[in-house]
């Protein structure tokens, strides 16, 4: 894989040891960029150079497209891996980098753009024979909103063009609440994303958010990696993440893999990709694309045993995919818990000091961090600390493992979220599979009383 020989890491955090360990195997060199906040980051310390990019706050520092260009010229970077989150889903980043000649690892800015905007992306989904949420076609304005809702009927959901982070979304559940939803969506939307553009889609009342994992070479050749089923959220993030779901045959997985991988093809899709649904009574329905990694990768690894940031780089460097569709085989049953540094039952962010930290080891068990004791945990960024993922032959091992490692986990100094995951874990529902997008939520909230 000779086409790269210096990566840029626009990223902190554990993505950016991520990418960093991927390159270490790969035998090119890295370039970690950070803000003043995290000079002592282990993605900083790790990697072979690094420059300093601004102030703590992300908008003068990781979302500054002039200093990481500038970073890259100045250390001959000539690719830049963008991770999740920050600049991996602006197209703005991926033209101005094609622009300096600098190779961005991801998806083209035009791919970017199309997926990038909900209804845009919706479209071209169906488009290529991906099944979507029956909803308004494009755009929804106050003056048309009640006909449309009625046309799809109650209950309908209001969801941003620009969405993200569930934000700008808004339930009516009759026709006197569609004015108001409508109204609160585009507000919302509009401080949010500085676009107020707002559409309609049928509310699915107990759905599983299930996800494919695709890959392309831009070249027209595609292949799907299964899917992840992230349905445990709270307020629309993701918390627990499995493969295989436990919902679905493998009948099922390979007809809407072949779906998602067939799409890819057609449209000459570049890299990883994650197409999102939601699985309601054996059927699927488009909700987005993420043109990028997602936080949750690392189960698709566990049970491909396929390194995902492997193959984006290949990829982006014109050497093609090391794999096809035949050569994926899906092997036992993975889980990944996001520990947070967050009280886990108000879920209040807890920066501060790590006193004493221990990883959990064995077989099976994976731990993408780059926290360690003595670690200060700055206020300014999300606050995902780390992941760990458990792979077992079968869903009850794995499980059964994940029992042992949150008992061995040690993160003193800080609060966090690995007491949840003790409790999730001896949950029946969870054992046996049997949740929906809305289950967390309701847990919570009467676990609260
Ligand atoms: P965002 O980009 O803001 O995260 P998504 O379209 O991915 O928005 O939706 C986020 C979450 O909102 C989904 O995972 C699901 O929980 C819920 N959701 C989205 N669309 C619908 C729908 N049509 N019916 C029911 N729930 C939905």
């Amino acid at each position: 894989m000779p086409a790269i020989s210096k990566i840029l890491i626009a990223n902190r955090g554990e993505i950016a040891l991520r990418v960093l360990r991927a390159c270490k195997e790969l035998g090119i060199a890295s370039v970690a960029v950070h803000s003043t906040a995290d000079a002592d980051a282990m993605h900083v310390r790790l990697a072979d150079e690094s420059v300093c990019i601004g102030p703590p706050s992300s908008r003068d520092s990781y979302l500054n497209i002039h200093q990481i260009v500038a970073a890259c010229e100045i250390t001959g970077a000539d690719a830049v891996h963008p991770g999740y989150g920050f600049l991996s889903e602006n197209s703005k980043f991926a033209d101005i980098l094609e622009a300096h000649g600098i190779t961005f690892i991801g998806p083209t800015a035009d791919h970017i753009r199309l997926m990038g905007d909900k209804i845009t992306a919706k479209e071209t989904a169906k488009a290529l024979g991906i099944p979507v949420v029956p909803g308004s076609v494009g755009e929804v304005k106050p003056e048309n909103a009640l006909e449309i809702a009625r046309e799809i009927g109650f209950p309908v959901l209001i969801k941003a063009t620009a969405g993200g982070g569930g934000r700008g979304m808004k339930l009516a559940t009759n026709e006197s609440e569609v004015e108001e939803a409508v109204a609160a969506a585009r507000q919302e939307a509009a401080a949010a994303f500085g676009n107020d553009a707002v559409y309609m889609e049928k509310y699915l009342g107990k759905p599983r958010h299930i996800e494919i994992q695709v890959f392309g070479d831009g070249e027209g050749n595609a292949i799907h990696l299964g899917e992840r089923d992230c349905s445990l959220q709270r307020r629309h993030q993701k918390v627990w993440e499995e493969a295989n779901s436990p919902a679905l045959t493998q009948e099922q997985r390979m007809k809407i893999g072949e779906i998602c991988a067939d799409a890819m093809r057609k449209m000459k899709y570049r890299g990883a990709g994650t197409i999102e649904f939601l699985y309601e009574n054996g059927e699927f329905y488009f909700i987005e694309m993420n043109t990028r990694l997602q936080v949750e990768h690392p189960v698709t690894e566990a049970i491909t045993g396929i390194d995902l940031v492997y193959e984006q780089i290949r990829v982006a460097s014109g050497a093609g995919l090391s794999v096809t569709q035949d050569d994926v085989v899906f092997r036992g049953h993975a889980i990944e818990c996001r520990i947070n540094a967050e009280d886990p039952r108000t879920f209040t962010p807890s920066p501060g000091t790590i006193t004493h930290y221990h990883a959990p080891g064995g077989l099976g068990v994976r731990v993408d961090s780059g926290v360690y004791a003595g670690y200060k945990i700055p206020p300014y960024y999300d606050s995902l600390i780390g992941k760990l993922i458990v792979h077992g032959r079968t869903r009850e091992e794995c499980m059964m493992r994940l029992r042992r490692v949150l008992d061995e986990f040690v993160i003193d100094g800080i609060k966090t979220t690995l007491p949840l995951f003790q409790d999730l874990i001896n949950n029946p529902d969870i054992t046996s599979g049997n949740y929906d997008i809305h289950w967390l939520e309701h847990y919570l909230a009467n676990s609260a009383k």
